[in-house]
C-alpha cells in the first residue's frame, strides 16, 4: 500500500475512477499504466487485480472495458464514403454499400461500436469477451423478442425509419458477434484461457447471429414493401423512381447469399450468413442453443 510504489499508485487512481463511476477514465488510466509499468505487463492480471482492487472493482473494470466505445465511430456507424451519406447516387441508383441508409460499418470495430479487443490488455481479453458477449446476447434476445415494426402494416416515413433503426441495431450486434467469434478463435488457438469457454462463446454467438440474420432478411423484406407503398403514393417522379429502386434493392438484398459488398457482410460469420440465404418465416424461432456465455 506504500504510495511510493508506482503500481499501487496507479491502482489507487483506477479504483477511485471506478468508485466514482468514471469508467472511461479508469480504462484510459489502466491502459496507460500498462504501457509504462513493465511489472504489470508480466504478471497474470486477474489475480493481481482481484487482490489490489478487490473482486467488485475488478468486475467494474471488466464492464468498463466491455462497454468502452470505439474511438473512431458513433455506435459502429460512419458516414458512407461511396454516396457521401445520401444513400443513393446522383444517377438515382441506391448505394448497396450502406443499404441506402447513408451510414456504413466502422472498419475499426466491425460496426460493434465497442473498442477493438486489441485495445484490451491480453490478460483481460477472455473476461471482457465473456462480459461483452453477455451484453450482446441479452440485447439480441430483446431485439428478437420485440414485435416487428408496423404490426404488419408497411408504408410511411416513420415505419421506414423504425425498420432502418432495427436493421442497424441488428447489424451492430452482428458486428459484436463477429468480433467475439474472431477473438474466441484466436485466443483458443493461442491456448490463452479455457478452450471450453471459447467454444461456448462461439456457439452462443453464432446461434444468436444466425437468428439475427433471419431477422435482418425479414427487415429488408419489410423495407422493400415500405418503399413499394411509398412509390405508389409518391407524386414527384424523381422520388417515385427512388422508391422503386429501393423496392428492388431491398428485395434482392433480402435474398443475397452473403451480403458481400454491403455493410451487412461480416467476415467471421460469413459462412453462417451464406447458409441462411433463404428467408425463414418470422415465426420460426431458430435453434435454441445454449445462449448463456458462461
Ligand atoms: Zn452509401
Ligand atoms: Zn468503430
Amino acid at each position: 500500500m506504500a504510495s511510493e510504489d508506482p503500481t499501487a499508485k496507479i491502482m489507487q487512481s483506477v479504483a477511485r475512477a471506478l468508485s466514482a463511476g468514471r469508467s472511461k477514465e479508469a480504462v484510459h488510466q489502466f491502459v496507460q499504466a500498462l504501457s509504462h509499468d513493465t511489472t504489470l505487463k508480466r504478471v497474470d492480471l486477474p489475480p493481481l487485480l482481484a487482490q489490489t482492487l478487490g473482486k467488485s472493482k475488478l468486475d467494474a473494470l471488466i464492464q468498463a472495458f466491455a462497454k468502452h466505445p470505439c474511438m473512431v465511430c458513433r455506435r459502429g456507424l460512419l458516414i458512407c464514403d461511396d454516396c457521401e451519406g445520401r444513400g443513393y447516387f446522383r444517377d438515382g441508383r441506391i448505394c448497396d454499400a450502406c443499404l441506402g441508409l447513408g451510414t456504413t460499418n466502422c472498419d475499426f470495430c466491425a460496426g460493434s461500436g465497442w473498442i477493438t479487443y486489441k485495445y484490451v490488455p491480453a490478460g483481460l481479453q477472455e473476461m471482457v469477451l465473456l462480459a461483452r458477449s453477455k451484453l450482446a446476447l441479452a440485447e439480441a434476445r430483446a431485439l428478437l423478442a420485440a414485435p416487428l415494426p408496423g404490426g404488419g402494416k408497411t408504408g410511411g416515413e416513420a415505419n421506414r425509419k423504425t425498420l432502418a433503426q432495427r436493421l442497424l441495431q441488428a447489424n451492430r450486434l452482428m458486428g459484436a458477434f463477429d468480433n467475439a467469434v474472431g477473438i474466441a478463435r484466436s485466443l483458443a488457438e493461442a491456448g490463452a484461457g479455457s478452450a471450453t469457454t471459447f467454444e461456448n462463446v462461439e456457439s452462443a454467438c453464432s446461434s444468436a447471429a444466425s437468428r439475427l440474420v433471419r431477422r435482418i432478411r425479414k427487415l429488408l423484406q419489410l423495407l422493400s414493401e415500405n418503399a413499394k407503398v411509398q412509390a405508389a403514393q409518391e407524386k414527384s417522379p424523381r422520388q417515385r423512381r427512388l422508391n422503386e429502386r429501393r423496392t428492388q434493392t431491398y428485395a434482392s438484398l433480402a435474398k443475397s447469399t452473403d451480403f458481400k459488398g454491403t455493410s451487412l457482410f461480416h467476415v467471421y460469420l460469413r459462412e453462417l450468413q451464406s447458409s441462411e440465404a433463404s428467408p425463414e418465416p418470422s415465426t420460426q424461432p431458430g435453434p435454441r442453443g445454449s445462449e448463456s456465455s458462461n
